[in-house]
């Protein structure tokens, strides 16, 4: 399936990214593994050679010195005494550097010169010590000059052959390797397992954003583990959630406002069409018809500001929010509806608590408490009210809209703050209605972070609304 392989090529894949860092840090660790300890354990042989070896000189030339000085019989004599050494060689010169005893003898080198660099600094006092590793085997020598009473009668050198130790530190070596080479192929294996794991889930989030991007808002995606790609799936697939439900409002409301402005229209047509089909139509009938039209114009110009309004609380309103006096606000709105309540014989009462600020703007609030106050007219009977009372609780400021009207059935309740929804509509399309006023409530009220509830009583409804209360320096 094309949609879930990425595009990404895979030289700058993650998976690469992510596998070639992974071989480059166990490259690393073995590389040091292998290089470390050998130079470690070559380092602790030297020195135990050193000891060992310098040691040994300093007994040979320690039995050597001797009043009489060093000849060839008496270092002869004295090796003998000190029997098998298990060095290699042992070598002793006089202060000219004339070897007297050599114990390799088939070197012949008695009766001629040391050319020994070693040899040399012993005899100019200097003790001197030099190991090396090569070809498998440890080879060491030491040289120490031969003194009696401050005087240089000659020198020691000895020489140690050791391929024991060094077969040791080959085999160390050898099973380095071998765990070096187990280690790569498992990490090589693993690495590879690991980003095409991860890669193969990245994929599957990835083809899921492109089905969804491509308006499929029901596809869902599913992935495995319990990590940060799982958690990220889970948030795509919440907000896939969002989108189709954001997609299922905005088609219900297209719909119904379409079909919210047809009807008027529709009215409109007839009318007109009536008007001019019939050539004898009375002035009185034309001038009915004329007024219908008007009546249709007016609630189609009503419908249009609300659903202005809506998409405006959609869009954010860009005013600032500040402190809004709610008795100011509640006085201006029962100064508006004065008029249509004595109309429909409804008295208005207001309960404020004074000096109760919110966190609003004053034609939100304007909005709100007229909307509700509205409909507690218009849904009202002659000799009816509708009362306002505010108050602060906690942190929040309180408004309750209460009427004792027609009532709203208890099924419909939760229904009549959606968009174009009417419990009686003739009631609603006789009083103005539009089915839109109680939503403008909701979604302003909400976008202050407030609430808004209804609730039947045993006569009329009671509308509570929560709006946070100002403090200084923002929202309550
Ligand atoms: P409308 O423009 O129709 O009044 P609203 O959104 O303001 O639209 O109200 C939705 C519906 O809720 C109304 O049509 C009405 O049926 C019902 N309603 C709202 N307020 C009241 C009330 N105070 N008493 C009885 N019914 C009400």
């Amino acid at each position: 399936m094309e949609e879930s392989t990425s595009r990404v090529p895979f030289w700058r894949s993650l998976q690469m990214k992510f596998a070639l860092t992974y071989l480059a840090i166990v490259a690393v660790v073995l590389a040091v593994l292998n290089t470390y300890p050998l130079l470690r354990s070559q380092d602790s042989v030297f020195h135990s050679k050193a000891t060992a070896l310098q040691g040994q000189a300093s007994v040979i030339s320690s039995a050597l010195a001797g009043a009489e000085g060093l000849s060839r019989e008496g270092a002869q004599l004295v090796m003998e005494v000190l029997g098998d050494t298990g060095l290699s060689r042992v070598l002793v010169t006089d202060p000219a550097g004339l070897v007297l005893y050599d114990s390799s003898t088939a070197s012949g080198s008695v009766g001629r010169y040391a050319l020994l660099g070693e040899v040399a600094a012993a005899l100019r006092g200097n003790d001197t010590f030099r190991s090396d590793f090569v070809d498998g085997a440890f080879h060491s020598r030491a040289a120490l000059p031969v003194t009696y009473r401050g005087m240089t009668l000659g020198a020691v050198y000895v020489d140690d052959y050791d391929a024991e130790q060094g077969a040791m530190l080959l085999g160390v070596q050898q099973t380095l390797r071998s765990i070096s080479l187990v280690i790569s192929f498992v990490a090589v294996a693993l690495g590879v397992l690991f980003s095409r794991v991860l890669s193969v889930r990245l994929n599957e989030l990835l083809g899921a954003i492109r089905v969804v991007r491509e308006g499929e808002y029901s596809h869902r995606v599913n992935l495995s583990g319990r990590d940060e790609l799982k958690e990220m799936a889970q948030e795509f697939n919440a907000l896939t959630d969002r989108l189709q439900a954001t997609e299922e409002v905005r088609r219900r409301f297209v719909s119904d406002a379409s079909h919210e402005l047809k009807t008027p229209l529709a009215a409109i047509r007839l009318l007109t069409d009536s008007i001019l089909q019939t050539d004898t139509m009375d002035p009185d009938t034309v001038r009915e018809f004329v007024g219908d039209i008007g009546t249709e114009a007016g609630r189609l110009q009503r419908i249009t500001e609300k659903l202005l309004t809506l998409t405006r609380l959609d869009a954010q309103a860009p005013v600032e929010p500040g402190a809004v006096d709610v008795s100011q606000v509640a006085r201006r709105v029962e100064h508006m509806l004065q008029p249509v309540a004595q109309v429909g014989e409804v008295e208005l009462h207001l309960e404020l608590e004074e000096g109760l600020q919110v966190w609003c703007t004053a034609d939100d609030l304007y909005q709100i408490l007229y909307n509700l106050m509205e409909n507690g007219v218009k849904y009202n009977r002659p000799g009816g009210w509708v009362r306002l009372t505010t108050r602060r609780e906690g942190e929040e400021a309180r408004l309750l809209v209460e009427d004792v009207g027609v009532g709203i059935p208890a099924e419909d309740l939760d229904r009549i703050f959606d968009r174009f929804y009417r419990v009686d509509k003739a009631r609603s399309r006789a009083a103005g209605g539009t089915g839109l006023g109680l939503s403008i409530v909701r979604d302003t009220a909400r976008r202050y972070g407030g609430t808004v509830e209804a609730q039947g009583q045993s006569q009329g409804t009671l509308f509570t609304v929560t709006l946070p209360l100002w403090r200084e320096g923002g929202a309550g």
